[in-house]
């Protein structure tokens, strides 16, 4: 294992943030994976990019690159990432709190896992981007909700549950129920009607499949497919394709995320944005017709810009999409893993 300090530091006050750190002030870390490959990298092309430490590790025949930091100071990398950093500044602060809640809740699930890292910097955990990726007014969103997450219920002396506050672009005027999306029990996480998103530019789409195209998609020849079912949300739930050789049925989100990779954009010609879509057949190809983009559940990000502009603040917004969940400012230590022992928001 080879472990490497940053010695250039984006900003003067990491080195005393550090010695906080060391002495039991903070405690709030995660551990990001900012690069994986099969040989070992030039860490000199890391300094300067990321806060707090780097660490390369060999870690299953792969070398890690791993960035050590304060959860605030990561989120300073990620709100411009995974929203527009030019959104109204309460819609900032909403997307702080969601991801925030978020990566407490990765950085348990990684630590059962025993992993060396609690998240990766891409879509699959949230989008990180180092020092490059912050502005003012991100590090103000932040800031103004300093150690603010979403949580259901209380769990007996040990504090909150923590919730996966997920987020999506745009649920296309109502949002999923979590567990219509992966099955799993998110008791918590129940789909709301959202008129705010209506006319924004993920709204509706639609989108050409051929019948070569879904070949290759789901590994069949097509010649039909055919809607199984919806969810209360209106969402299809599953889908059948079926040609000469027989037919497959899946569930349409799997489908989806067949037909997405992690540089797949909205406009991408083989993705289906949403599952909240109808299909028919015009002459050789299948058209998707849909709204939204994403997979629908907590908060919906041009609904939450909408309803900034019209005024609403972080709270109103977060408590929209997330009617069942509570705000809470953590006063967590590391030795709590699986909850947070908080004080209710006003
Ligand atoms: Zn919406």
């Amino acid at each position: 294992m080879f472990r490497f300090l940053s010695k250039k530091k984006p900003l003067a006050a990491i080195s005393i943030f550090f010695l906080f750190c060391q002495v039991g002030f903070c405690s709030e870390m995660v551990r990001v994976c900012v690069w994986s490959g099969s040989y070992k990298p030039s860490l000199e092309s890391f300094k300067g990019k990321y806060r707090g430490q780097l660490s390369l590790i060999k870690w299953n025949r792969r070398y890690l690159v791993i960035n050590t930091m304060d959860i605030e100071e990561y989120l300073y990398g990620v709100i411009g990432k995974e929203m527009e950093k030019s959104w109204p500044f309460e819609a900032l602060k909403a997307q702080a709190v969601c991801s925030r809640t978020l990566i407490f809740y990765y950085r348990n699930l990684a630590t059962k896992k025993k992993l060396p890292y609690d998240v990766s910097d891409t879509i699959y955990h949230q989008v990180y981007g180092g020092v490059y990726s912050e502005n003012e007014s991100i590090v103000r969103a932040v800031e103004e909700t300093s150690n603010e997450i979403l949580v259901a219920g209380q769990n007996g002396e040990n504090g909150y549950n923590i919730v996966p506050s997920f987020f999506h672009a745009c649920c296309g005027g109502h949002t999923s129920t979590a567990s219509d999306v992966w099955g799993g029990n998110y008791p918590s996480l129940k789909g709301v009607e959202d008129p705010f998103c209506s006319g924004t530019p993920f709204y509706s789409w639609s989108k050409s499949f051929t019948q070569n195209d879904l070949k290759g998609i789901v590994g069949i020849p097509v010649s039909s497919v055919q809607v199984l079912g919806y969810n209360d949300s209106g969402r299809v739930a599953k889908i059948e394709f079926s040609g000469k050789s027989g037919s497959k049925v899946m569930t349409a989100e799997s489908f989806r995320m067949m037909t997405v990779n992690g540089s797949t954009t909205f406009s991408s010609r083989q993705s289906l944005p949403s599952t909240l879509f109808t299909v028919r057949k015009q002459g050789n190809v299948f058209l998707f017709e849909g709204k939204g983009y994403g997979h629908g559940v907590g908060l919906c990000q041009w609904g939450a810009k909408k309803m900034a502009e019209q005024g609403k603040t972080y709270k109103e917004i977060l408590g929209y999409y997330f009617p069942e969940l509570c705000l809470v400012r953590v006063e967590t230590s590391e030795d709590k893993i699986s909850s947070a022992v908080g004080t209710v928001v006003p």
